[in-house]
C-alpha cells in the first residue's frame, strides 16, 4: 500500500510505504494465538484480530479487535465488506480448521489472497472430501455414509472389515474409531452419534448428523506440509509418525521430520498430497495433509491419501520448523497471504521431533511430575503442558485437548526421536 504525502519541506512528495494491513482470524478456542500473532510482530504489518467472541478491550480498540461471527459466514463477509471500506485490508489469515471456511469466503469478497470457497469447505467436510477424492482417481480407502439415526445394527452388515468410523466435522482424531467385527461397529457407531450429540458439535451444522465408514488402511503414516502458491505444491516439511497407529483409537504421539523414508516413498507421497489439492481446487495458502504408506503388487511404494486440510499444522507442532535463516511456518504463511517476499522455503536441516503427550486416563488433572528431569534430557528444546492443573483430560475418541508438547532438536531424526520418548519416561501426570 503506498501513499503520497507532504515531504519534510512541503514541496516535494516522498513515496512512504505504510505497513500492510493484516486480520488474524482466531476462534477462542486454538493454539495457534500465540504463534501467529508473534510472526505478525516480526513482519512491519498492522495487525488486527477477529474472535468469536467479544475481548473485554474491544470496544478500546475497534479497527483493531473485533468480533466476527465464523459459524455465518455470510453475515461475517457483510461485517468485513463494512470494515475494509473503511481500513482495507491486504490479507486475512485464518489460523486454523475452525475458521478456514469463513477466511476463505471473506477473501474471494475482498480480492484477497486465498483458496476457493468451496474448495475449503470440502476439506471441512470428510464425505465430501471423500466424495471428490475418489471421482478424482486419487488413491484414497473405499467409503460409505450412515445417519446417526440410522440403525446400526443394520448399517454394520453392510460394510467390509476391518473398518473405521468417524464424524465428517471433527478433527484431531475425536472420534475416530476402528471395527473388526459387526460388534465393535456397533459400539463405535453409538459412541460417534454420542459425541455428534453433545453441545458445540451439533451446532456445526451441515454433516454433523452422518457417520463416515472408510476401510482401514494399514501401513505407516506421514504427515506432509506444504504451501500452495498459484496452484503449486511446496513441500515445507514431511514428518514421519514413528509410533503405530493401529487403532481403536487413533491418537497422535510423535511426529519426526526430516522423514526417513526412501525418496521413491516420498515422492509418491508428495505427488498424492499434490493430486488431491489439485482435485479438491486448493491453489493458495497452508496445507495440512496425512497419508498411509503401502506397496502395491510390483513392490512400488504408493501413498494413500487419508486426509488434506487446507490450514497448517495443529497444536503447538509447528514450532518444530523453522526455515531459511529462522523465519517461523507462520511468517511464510502470512508472508505469502500478504504477497510479501520469502526468502526460502527450505527447512532447517537438523531433525526436529515433537510428541503430543499421550493421554494416560480420565480424570482431573491434578499434578505432572518429573518436568525438570524431562526438560534436563539431552536434545530437548521444550516441554510444554497445555492443560492448567485442575481441569479435566478426555481421552479419546471423545477428547479434543492436547494434554502437552515435547520439542526435540538433533542431527539425526532418531535421536530427535529417542530423546522425545526419554523426556516422555521422567514424566508422570496424577490423575484423580
Ligand atoms: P481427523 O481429521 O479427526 O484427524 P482423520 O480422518 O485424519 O481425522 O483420522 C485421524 C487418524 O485416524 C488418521 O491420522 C489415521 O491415523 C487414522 N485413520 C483415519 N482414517 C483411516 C483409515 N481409513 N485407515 C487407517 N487409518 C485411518
Amino acid at each position: 500500500m503506498y501513499t503520497l504525502y507532504p515531504g519534510r519541506f512541503g514541496d516535494v512528495l516522498d513515496l512512504h510505504v505504510s505497513p500492510k494491513r493484516l486480520l488474524l482470524l482466531i476462534p477462542t478456542t486454538t493454539y495457534r494465538t500465540e504463534d501467529f500473532v508473534e510472526a505478525a510482530r516480526r513482519l512491519d504489518v498492522d495487525l488486527a484480530i477477529a474472535s468469536d467472541r467479544p475481548n473485554v478491550m474491544s470496544a478500546e480498540f475497534p479497527d483493531h479487535l473485533l468480533t466476527l461471527p465464523f459459524s455465518d459466514p455470510e453475515a461475517a463477509v457483510e461485517e468485513m465488506r463494512r470494515f475494509a471500506a473503511r481500513r482495507p485490508l491486504d490479507a486475512v489469515v485464518p489460523v486454523d480448521d475452525l475458521t478456514a471456511v469463513v477466511g476463505a469466503a471473506i477473501c474471494r469478497d475482498l480480492g484477497l489472497r486465498s483458496s476457493p470457497v468451496a474448495a475449503v469447505s470440502a476439506t471441512r467436510n470428510k464425505l465430501r472430501m471423500r466424495e471428490i477424492l475418489a471421482r478424482a482417481g486419487v488413491p484414497s480407502p473405499a467409503f460409505s455414509s450412515f445417519s446417526v439415526e440410522d440403525d446400526p445394527g443394520i448399517a454394520a452388515g453392510r460394510v467390509s472389515y476391518p473398518c473405521v468410523l468417524k464424524p465428517l466435522v471433527l478433527s484431531a482424531s475425536r472420534g475416530v474409531i476402528r471395527a473388526d467385527s459387526e460388534a465393535d461397529f456397533v459400539i463405535a457407531f453409538r459412541r460417534i452419534a454420542a459425541i455428534l450429540a453433545s453441545p458445540g458439535v451439533r451446532e456445526l451444522g451441515v454433516g454433523a448428523d452422518r457417520i463416515l465408514v472408510e476401510g482401514f488402511i494399514p501401513g505407516t503414516e506421514v504427515a506432509l506440509e506444504g504451501l500452495l502458491i498459484a496452484g503449486a505444491l511446496h513441500t515445507l516439511a514431511l514428518f514421519d509418525k514413528p509410533d503405530p497407529l493401529d487403532g481403536p483409537f487413533f491418537e497422535e504421539t510423535i511426529y519426526v521430520t526430516p522423514s526417513r523414508l526412501s525418496e521413491p516413498a516420498q515422492a509418491a507421497v508428495r505427488d498424492c498430497t499434490a493430486e488431491a489439492a489439485k482435485a479438491l481446487g486448493l491453489s493458495e495458502g497452508p496445507v495440512h495433509a496425512e497419508l498411509r504408506l503401502n506397496r502395491d503388487e510390483r513392490g512400488r511404494d504408493t501413498a494413500i491419501m487419508i486426509e488434506i486440510a487446507a490450514r497448517s499444522i495443529g497444536g503447538l507442532c509447528s514450532r518444530t520448523l523453522s526455515f531459511g535463516t529462522g523465519m517461523s511456518l507462520e511468517e511464510i504463511i502470512l508472508r505469502h497471504a500478504l504477497g510479501l517476499p520469502i526468502a526460502s522455503l527450505a527447512r532447517d536441516r537438523r531433525a526436529a521431533g515433537v510428541m503430543m503427550i499421550p493421554i494416560p486416563s480420565g480424570g482431573i488433572l491434578e499434578e505432572v511430575e518429573g518436568l525438570d528431569e524431562a526438560r534436563a534430557v539431552e536434545l530437548i528444546e521444550d516441554v510444554t503442558i497445555s492443560l492448567p492443573k485442575g481441569q479435566e483430560v478426555v481421552p479419546l475418541p471423545e477428547g479434543s485437548r492436547y494434554l502437552g508438547f515435547i520439542f526435540s532438536r538433533a542431527d539425526t531424526p532418531a535421536r530427535a526421536e529417542a530423546a522425545l520418548r526419554e523426556a516422555h519416561s521422567h514424566l508422570r501426570f496424577v490423575i484423580r
